[in-house]
């Protein structure tokens, strides 16, 4: 029998607030424990959460950026459960009305050969808890409240993911989109961005969702991507053996590279909700997100057709240049001194990116800045050193962080382009090599990249091609 996956992902996205979402805490990563903390986020008692405005703003930005209809009222609601890194003993969050609902996602991979388009069930805003430090030599655990009350915004998925293709395509996709908007700054390794995978199978033509699996701690696209397979295997190999697969909420282990099992599933109503007595309804109206409306940046989508009409770039190329934010400003901020911006697009995809897979850094690490890029693209375009130089150059500026100027004087790399000189150079190899130049005339025109690899070894690959096209074609 053929099964089907399906996939629905929920999203856990932190919000880049100075400060928490209901005390005015800093929400500053990596600081000592429990610095930032106050009798708001450690629970005491009697004291009042205060909402923060720009919580309410980028959750606003969010989904306008993922087309949610954004609810006039919306609550907060206690989840009650035992946390033992959330002393209140619940978690603020909203359920019965969320601030956004009925969104998508359209994403677009190559692989699948087009768009499809994603739902998005809801966003709701809520308080993250804080972290465990299990100290196992000494048998005891430590807590950790810096991160109680950092503002998270939840992002659910409609069960319309088919694959972990798709699945990546679409973290991917969402995850781009909120570091566009600015509304987070993405760190998986930081816990920023943190995915649970909701996943089962069916047989492919039954219209019935079998029973789900919960996927947790996936810091990873690549690790959201195995995990999904390894359950849709697992799962398969369930009912094909005539057994039941359980709703249960699993653990991935990246090192094992597979999951087991962490608890049985507990029923929504076990957390009792109960809207937050100690705060009022949210009202959103129109006019804050007509104000967070003019604070949204061009999105992926409409910067993919400026790219290709502005810079006259494929759609492949569009596409590649505008997936992160920190990508797209880096070449248009390499190009805009260039004439030939296609020449800009194809060096940042194939040199840029290729250097920084090497070495493992992101644009933001990268030891050339878009700057110094231009500098050298210019001393192509100005002909002072040819694309096998530049090359060349490109890897000692990444090595370096020297000026391109200076590599290129260093090493003698200035093009040579003095007519004259290179007028010699070929005479002098054609002389050089008769045999080859009767073959030539004798309609063996492939030979021409020999005279030219001749006269590139002559200069150390520092002649002006297009200079010595001329003069051979003349010559020959
Ligand atoms: P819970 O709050 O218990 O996690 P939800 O109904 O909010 O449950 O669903 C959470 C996620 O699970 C959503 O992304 C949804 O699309 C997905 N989902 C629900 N049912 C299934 C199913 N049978 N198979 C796969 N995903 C599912
Ligand atoms: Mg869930
Ligand atoms: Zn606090």
């Amino acid at each position: 029998m053929q099964f089907e996956p399906v996939i629905g992902l929920e999203i856990h996205a932190q919000l880049k607030t100075k400060t928490k979402i209901f005390c005015s805490c800093s929400t500053e990563f990596g600081k000592s424990p429990n610095a930032n903390t106050c009798p708001v986020c450690t629970g005491m008692p009697g004291v009042l959460p205060v909402l923060n405005k720009q919580v309410v703003s980028f959750a606003i930005k969010a989904a306008l950026a993922t087309h949610c209809t954004i609810n006039e009222e919306s609550r907060f609601d206690r989840k009650n459960y035992f946390y033992p890194d959330l002393p209140k003993g619940y978690q603020i969050s909203q359920y019965a009305m969320p601030i956004a609902e009925h969104g998508h996602l359209d994403v677009d991979s190559m692989a699948l050969g087009g768009t499809k388009s994603i739902g998005i069930t809801r966003i709701h805003m809520e308080e993250d808890a804080g972290k465990l430090i299990h100290d196992s030599a000494r048998a005891r655990s430590l807590v950790d409240l810096n991160r109680t009350g950092v503002p998270l915004i939840e992002i659910v998925s409609e069960p319309d993911i088919r694959s972990a293709q798709e699945a990546g395509a679409y973290l991917r996709k969402l995850h781009a989109i909120l570091k566009y908007i600015d509304v987070c700054d993405g760190n998986m390794e930081q816990g920023s961005f943190r995915c649970d995978a909701n996943i089962s199978i069916r047989p492919v033509g039954q219209k019935e969702f079998g029973t789900r699996a919960e996927l947790k701690n996936l810091n990873s696209f690549k690790h959201v991507e195995k995990a999904i397979l390894y359950e849709i295997k697992r799962q398969t190999y369930i009912l094909e053996e005539g057994r039941e697969v359980v709703q249960e909420t699993r653990l991935w282990d990246p090192a094992e590279n597979k999951s087991f099992s962490m608890r049985g599933k507990e029923d929504a109503h076990d957390y009792r909700y109960f809207p937050d007595p100690d705060l009022v309804p949210l009202i959103v109206d129109n006019e804050w997100i007509a104000t967070v409306e003019k604070q949204m940046p061009e999105l992926p989508g409409k910067k993919r057709s400026r790219f290709i009409s502005q810079y006259d770039l494929t759609g492949y190329d569009a596409e590649i240049l505008t997936s992160s934010i920190e990508l797209a400003d880096y070449f248009e901020e390499t190009a805009f001194p260039l004439k030939d911006k296609k020449q800009a697009a194809n060096w940042v995809m194939t040199s840029l990116l290729g250097m920084l897979k090497t070495k493992k850094l992101s644009i933001g690490q990268s030891p050339v800045s878009a700057g110094a890029f231009s500098k050298l693209l210019l001393l192509i375009e100005d002909g002072s050193i040819n694309a096998n130089a530049a090359k060349t150059v490109f890897e000692q500026m990444a090595e370096t962080k020297k000026d391109p100027k200076t590599i290129v004087k260093e090493k003698g790399l200035e093009q040579v382009s003095d007519q004259s000189e290179l007028e010699s150079m070929v005479l002098q190899t054609l002389k050089e090599n008769p045999s080859e130049v009767n073959a030539y005339q004798g309609g063996k025109t492939k030979l021409f990249s020999f005279f030219m690899g001749q006269i590139m070894k002559k200069t150390r690959g520092k002649a002006d091609p297009k200079i010595v096209t001329k003069i051979l074609k003349i010559n020959l």
